[in-house]
C-alpha cells in the first residue's frame, strides 16, 4: 500500500493499521505537506476550525518516583520543589479561569504528602471546581481506586495518565520500578467511574518507528477522548541529562498520525516543549488544544520545560490567540467544549 492509499483510507474514515501508521511516520519531507494538510482537513471536519485552551497548575513538584526522563524525579537536587497551598491553587486556577481557558489541569508529582492526605487533594479539586465552574482534569499519577473515585465525586472530569510507550521494555527504561499493567488498569477503572481519559506518548527517547506506530495504534484501545505526544527534553540532574535532544519533526508527524487515526479526538499542542514559538507548527500538524497555559510570576513550573515562556507571560491566552487565528482556527466556546465532554461521557457510560 502506498502513502497515497493510506491517506485515502484516513480521508474515508477507515481504521489505520500499524503498517499504515508506520508509512505516515516514515514520510519524506516532500510527503509531509500532504499529511499535515489532510490532518488539518480531518480536524476541521470534526471540530469546525475550533481550538481549546487549557490552564495548567502544577501544584506540587514533590514525587516519590524516579522516572528516568523527568526533572522532578525523586532525588534530583537540581529540580525546584514546592507544594502550593489550597488557597494558592484556587487563586491560580481562578486567574486562569478569568483569562478564558476552557479547563483547569491540576497536575502533580506523586507527592507522598497527598498519598497520606488524599482528603486534602479532594478538597483542592472540589474547591477549584466550585470556584472556577470549569471542567477539571486531574493528573495525579497512579492513585488508589478509592482516591480516584473520590476525586471524581469532587469534580474531576478528566483523568490524564500517560503510558508514554506501549513497548513494555521501553516502559521499564522510562518509568523506573513502575508497573505497566497497573497504569493501564487504572485508566480502565477511571473510565468505569465515568472519567474521560487522556493518553499520551513520548518520543525522542530512543523509540523506534515501529514502537511509535504501535503506540499510536494501541493507545486507542483505552478509548481515550484526548491523546497527546511530546518530545523528550533531556533534564538537568537526571541520568539522561547528556542525551542528545531531538528536534520536534517526529512529534509533528506523530500528531498528524494521531489525527489521521483518531480524527474526532482532542489532540494537544503543548507549549511545554518549545514554548510559544512551537505552537504554530503543532496546530498545523493537526492539533487543536493548547495546553500548559501558566500564569506568569506565580512560582509555577512547567513539566518538560520548567521555566520556558512562563514568567514573560507568553503562556497566556492573549499571546496564543493571534497564532491560533494565523492557523485558520478560532477558540471554541465553553458551550461547545462542554458538548464535546457530554458526547464523550455518553460513550463512556454506555
Ligand atoms: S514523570 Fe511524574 S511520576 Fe515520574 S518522576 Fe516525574 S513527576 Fe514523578
Amino acid at each position: 500500500m502506498t502513502l497515497k492509499d493510506v491517506l485515502a483510507k484516513a480521508y474515508n474514515g477507515e481504521t489505520l493499521s500499524i503498517g499504515d501508521i508506520k508509512q505516515i511516520l516514515m514520510a519524506s519531507p516532500e510527503e509531509e505537506y500532504q499529511i499535515f494538510e489532510l490532518a488539518r482537513l480531518l480536524r476541521n471536519r470534526y471540530f469546525d476550525n475550533t481550538a481549546y485552551a487549557y490552564g495548567f497548575v502544577y501544584f506540587t513538584t514533590y514525587c516519590k518516583n524516579k522516572c528516568y526522563f523527568c526533572y522532578y524525579r525523586q532525588g534530583n537536587k537540581a529540580a525546584p520543589r514546592y507544594r502550593k497551598t489550597k488557597s494558592d491553587v484556587v487563586d491560580l486556577a481562578c486567574k486562569l479561569a478569568k483569562s478564558g481557558v476552557h479547563l483547569i489541569d491540576l497536575t502533580m508529582g506523586e507527592d507522598p504528602y497527598f498519598k497520606e492526605h488524599p482528603e486534602e487533594l479532594e478538597e483542592i479539586v472540589r474547591e477549584v471546581h466550585e470556584k472556577t465552574k470549569l471542567p477539571i482534569m486531574i493528573s495525579p499519577g497512579v492513585v488508589d481506586p478509592v482516591t480516584l473515585a473520590s476525586l471524581k465525586d469532587a469534580g474531576g472530569v478528566w483523568y490524564a495518565l500517560y503510558q508514554e510507550t506501549y513497548d513494555r521494555n521501553l516502559f521499564s527504561q522510562m518509568r523506573y520500578e513502575q508497573d505497566y499493567d497497573t497504569r493501564m488498569e487504572l485508566k480502565l477503572q477511571a473510565k468505569n467511574l465515568g472519567y474521560l481519559v487522556e493518553e499520551g506518548l513520548m518520543t525522542g527517547f530512543g523509540d523506534t518507528i515501529e514502537q511509535q506506530a504501535e503506540g499510536i495504534f494501541h493507545m486507542g484501545e483505552v478509548e481515550p477522548s484526548q491523546i497527546r505526544t511530546m518530545t523528550f527534553v533531556p533534564q538537568k540532574g537526571t541520568p539522561l541529562e547528556n542525551m542528545k535532544k531531538s528536534n520536534s519533526n517526529k512529534e509533528l508527524l506523530m500528531i498528524a498520525a494521531m489525527r489521521l487515526s483518531y480524527p474526532d479526538k482532542l489532540i494537544p499542542a503543548s507549549l511545554d516543549v518549545e514554548g510559544l514559538g512551537g505552537l504554530k507548527k503543532r496546530l498545523n500538524a493537526g492539533a487543536n488544544v493548547i495546553t500548559s497555559l501558566i500564569p506568569p510570576e506565580e512560582g509555577l513550573a512547567g513539566v518538560s520545560q520548567s521555566e520556558l515562556d512562563i514568567d514573560n507571560g507568553s503562556r497566556s491566552l492573549n499571546q496564543i490567540i493571534p497564532i491560533i487565528r494565523e492557523c485558520g482556527l478560532e477558540l471554541g466556546s465553553h458551550e461547545k467544549y462542554q458538548k464535546y465532554i457530554l458526547k464523550n461521557q455518553s460513550t463512556v457510560m454506555v
